[in-house]
């Protein structure tokens, strides 16, 4: 496979460098060629983006809606395919990856009804023969920007909605994510999609992604990624101002408390820390663990983690597989290593055999370090989780609420009025209790709290508020 650009309905290979793409489950298999994008590119898609707009945003929600559903079944139709490229492209185990393209189906379904719902609000006016209310209209032209480790959900839980708003989209797919975002562009083509209403520029963030955000006439963006990479989007997009929306990194706590269910919270501490390699935001990073719970929680711990196997990404037995590309791999590694040298093992799983020509790292678990480690600080979007332990329960969310970061948190008990407690103290934009820190539903909103995000929501109906602006409208009917 090699990639093309999709611009006002034309596959266009752009002129810049190209780059093979390994599978990182195995080093020696190709599984396709980038070609990537320049400036120019960009303003060619954006150019086709203005042009569908104004058609697209006048059609009637139902028949918006209408293409979404299409694009909903064409998904479907070919969940398979894309989970397998997906997975060969950047090492989700097959089995999650075909639950994400579901997702992705799902997505498309929920915002295709929207396309009938209400838009606004009647205002009573305080004058006589006044028909005043507010009425949701699209923003324009809007910039996705999205990271590789959700390489089916993320672009969709954000196209989705810009599309059933009427707005025209621009899409900035991750690097390692690149063939399946070509590929899913050859499947929305095969609907009625309009030309030029969904662009496809891929290339690198250096290039595209500052062409989009610096020559580019976008009249909003939407993007998700590095904390750093957001702070950069968020700053031009201010000084613009644009709308812009930005889902940043996280160092997600789970609370196990004494009285919980060690086994069930266990299993989810594992599923939240290794599902995904831990290349989730919502990854969970941190164990918080109240002192009496320790032993019998790392002892359920140890028994959970035996089982699971790590290993080619397209096993469909795996439960994990390898990390994503090799800039993953130096980075965990250099983690991994001071993990090694600064903490204490409190488990490892090693990788399953034959499996030395991936970028393969064994799942571990370490204590013995202090809350301001650099190792529970920073996120290091990779297989290791670290253990804190709490005197009691006041200590522990004082110790979740212990980073820069707001993106998701849990806790385990069976304590009703704790539960109730954490839910309001925890500084996180999802809290949960008895649950993973991984995996909000879809039409809930999702999104964080301090440096983890703008403080706009993904998801649900606040994805319509995001790719929306509201005009007041009244008119003296009776003159
Ligand atoms: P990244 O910031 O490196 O890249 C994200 C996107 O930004 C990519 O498309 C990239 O090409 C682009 N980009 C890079 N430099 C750019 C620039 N100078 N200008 C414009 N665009 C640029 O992040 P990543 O490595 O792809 O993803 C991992 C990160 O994403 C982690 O920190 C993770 O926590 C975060 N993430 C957050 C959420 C969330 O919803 N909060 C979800 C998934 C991932």
């Amino acid at each position: 496979m090699e990639t093309a650009n999709w611009i006002g309905g034309e596959w266009i290979k752009p002129r810049g460098q190209q780059r093979d793409v390994l599978n990182p489950s195995n080093l020696s298999e190709k599984v396709g060629t980038i070609h990537f994008s320049e400036e120019t590119d960009v303003i060619e898609a954006e150019a086709a983006a203005k042009e569908a707009y104004r058609k697209w945003s006048s059609m009637p929600g139902a028949k918006r809606g209408d293409v979404l559903y299409e694009m909903a079944a064409v998904l479907e139709k070919n969940l398979t395919g894309i989970a397998e490229l997906a997975s060969s492209e950047m090492g989700k185990p097959i089995t999650e990856m075909k639950g994400e393209v579901l997702r992705g189906v799902q997505l498309l379904r929920y915002y295709a009804s929207e396309g009938v719902r209400s838009q606004g609000n009647l205002v009573p006016s305080s004058d006589v023969n006044v028909l005043q209310y507010t009425k949701r209209v699209p923003l324009g032209v809007v910039g996705l920007i999205t990271p590789w480790n959700f390489p089916v959900a993320i672009p969709i839980w954000k196209m989705a909605p810009a599309l059933i708003t009427g707005n025209t989209i621009l899409w900035k797919p991750a690097e390692p994510a690149s063939l399946t975002a070509f590929h899913l562009g050859e499947l929305f083509a095969e609907t009625s999609l309009p030309d030029g209403v969904v662009n496809i520029v891929i290339g690198r963030g250096r290039d595209v992604g500052n062409a989009l955000l610096e020559k580019s006439e976008m009249n909003a963006v939407s993007f998700t990624g590095s904390t750093a990479t957001g702070q950069r989007v968020a700053s031009i997009c201010a000084a613009r101002n644009i709308k812009y929306q930005t889902e940043m990194g996280g160092k997600n706590a789970a609370i196990v408390l004494r009285d919980a269910n060690f086994q069930k919270a266990a299993s989810m501490v594992v599923s939240g820390a290794f599902r995904s390699a831990g290349q989730k935001c919502t990854a969970t990073s941190r164990i918080i663990v109240e002192k009496e719970a320790y032993e019998p929680f790392v002892e359920a711990l140890k028994a959970e983690m035996k089982p699971i196997k790590v290993n080619h990404a397209l096993d469909k037995d795996a439960y994990m597989g390898p990390v994503a590309s090799k800039s993953q791999f130096d980075s965990v590694s250099e983690y991994l290593s001071v993990a090694k040298k600064e903490a204490e093992l409190v488990v490892e799983k090693e990788i399953e055999q034959g499996n030395d020509n991936g970028y393969f790292i064994n799942p571990m678990v370490v204590t013995g370090i202090s809350p301001d480690h650099k190792l529970v600080q920073e996120e290091v979007f990779g297989p290791l989780a670290v253990i804190l332990t709490a005197e009691d329960f006041e200590e522990a969310i004082s110790l979740a609420n212990q980073t820069v970061y707001g993106l998701s948190a849990s806790l385990f008990t069976q304590d009703l009025s704790k539960a109730h407690r954490f839910l309001d103290e925890a500084d996180a934009g999802m809290v949960r209790v008895n649950q993973e820190t991984a995996g909000v539903e879809y039409q809930a909103p999702f999104g964080g709290m301090k440096m983890s995000s703008s403080h706009t929501r993904e998801q649900g109906q606040a994805a319509l508020d995001f790719y929306t602006t509201l005009k007041t409208c009244a008119i003296k009917h009776t003159f």
